[in-house]
């Protein structure tokens, strides 16, 4: 079998070249300002391979629409406080890989992984890198590049920092729909407009001392299925990167999935209504970008931890979930959940956590292992309701609090 190489090489901004002869205007960040540093990398497989997200698959990959991208952002605050947010357009984090990844980081530039975040664009039209019956070798040997590959990519982006003026804003978007609706079967994947959304489009932007924007980091709370076909293609989230970087030349654009579990692109299964997607969040992240931005402030703080979850049936050990809190300085509380999470999560957590800092509640972080439901969803039953106690939501929910209180004080 031939092992799935990519193509293509590192791309970086903030370039020395770009810096190194820019005077800097007088009220441009001194030395003890914040920093920024973003790189990208191409992670399309070169060989046809199986792709993740829907069983019904029955062929490997044919071909590649659009390109796949992993990228890091890396941030500093004026204490040399760092944090490094990786973004990629794949199904989710394993643990294995995050782990890996993360121990190697902490090695090979000393951040430490509650300092480093991971988040998968849930994209199902991206390679299956989990073990399948039959083709683990392909599998393997994709983990392996993508380990050494994200490594390399946080590298280069901490290689990258230089001074930038932060802010943070949002914007909404409405092609995500609520996929959980009542039939006379109980609750069935099936478009629910009259279903719970998180329509916000939060957005982290760096602008170098020129004023031109380098990076933007914005987040949706959907699944990336609009497509089901065969070809590599990042879908909506992959196409809103696209489109904003092309808008924007010399920046480059990072997609945070939030609590999407329970949440649809409509319309769906055409390439069209992908990049209508895709053109319409790119859009609302120009919206969000011009939009009262906040400039980031004060000091970043970091923390992750792990809470016990109790499987149903109960003969289980309780699962470590993992959590992770980004404080930037009194703008922005940044929560990164693990797994599949459904959208009541972002909800609950913005109501409860509002105050004057943007909050924002990112899914599909650090961590892949099937759906994190809430109370409601596990009552009501259906495809997202497994396999946890109903005390899922509070355990998780108060932890969260329990972490933003201590970076808050
Ligand atoms: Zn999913």
């Amino acid at each position: 079998m031939s092992i799935p190489f990519p193509r293509s090489a590192i791309s970086f901004i903030f370039s020395l070249v770009l810096m190194a002869d820019l005077p800097l205007a007088a009220d441009a960040p001194g030395p003890d300002s914040w920093q920024a540093g973003v790189a990208s990398v191409v992670i399309t497989p070169q060989e046809p391979m199986w792709m993740a997200g829907y069983a019904a698959r029955d062929k490997p990959s044919e071909g590649t629409l659009q390109d796949l991208f992993a990228k890091a952002l890396a941030i500093q605050d004026p204490d040399e406080n760092r944090v490094v947010i990786v973004t990629m357009d794949l199904i989710g984090v394993l643990t294995e890989l995050r782990e890996n990844v993360a121990a190697r980081v902490e090695e090979s530039y000393g951040l430490p992984p509650a300092a480093l975040m991971l988040n998968a664009s849930h994209t199902h039209c991206g390679p299956e890198y989990r073990p399948r019956s039959g083709r683990e070798e392909e599998a393997r040997a994709y983990q392996a590049f993508l380990e050494e590959t994200l490594v390399t990519l946080v590298g280069q982006a901490l290689d990258q920092l230089a001074p930038a003026d932060l802010a943070c804003s949002r914007a909404r978007a409405g092609f995500a729909m609520n996929r959980r609706l009542l039939t006379d079967r109980g609750y069935r994947i099936r478009p629910n407009p009259d279903g719970p959304v998180d329509h916000d489009v939060p957005v982290l932007t760096a602008t170098d001392p020129r004023g031109d924007l380098r990076a933007v980091l914005f987040g949706y709370a959907c699944h990336n299925t609009t497509l089901s076909f065969y070809q590599f293609c990042g879908d909506y989230a992959g196409y809103a990167q696209e489109y904003f970087e092309a808008d924007h030349p010399g920046a480059t654009a990072l997609f945070v999935t939030g609590c999407g579990a329970d949440q649809n692109p409509h319309p769906r299964r055409e390439v069209k209504y992908a990049q209508q997607h895709g053109r319409t969040l790119a859009t609302a992240v120009e919206a969000a970008v011009t939009a009262n931005p906040q400039p980031l402030r004060g000091r970043l703080q970091y923390d992750l931890d792990t809470v016990l979850l109790d499987r149903a049936g109960g003969d289980q050990e309780p699962f470590p979930y993992p959590i992770q809190v980004f404080q930037f300085g009194d703008q922005l509380t940044l929560i990164a959940l693990a797994s599949e999470v459904v959208v009541d999560y972002s909800l609950r957590l913005k109501e409860e956590l509002a105050g004057d800092a943007l909050v924002w509640v990112a899914g599909y972080s650090n961590g892949y292992f099937g759906y994190i439901p809430s109370r409601r969803v596990l009552e009501e039953g259906g495809y997202e309701a497994g396999p946890w106690e109903p005390t899922v939501e509070d355990r998780i929910v108060d932890k969260v609090h329990e972490m933003v209180g201590e970076l808050r004080k």
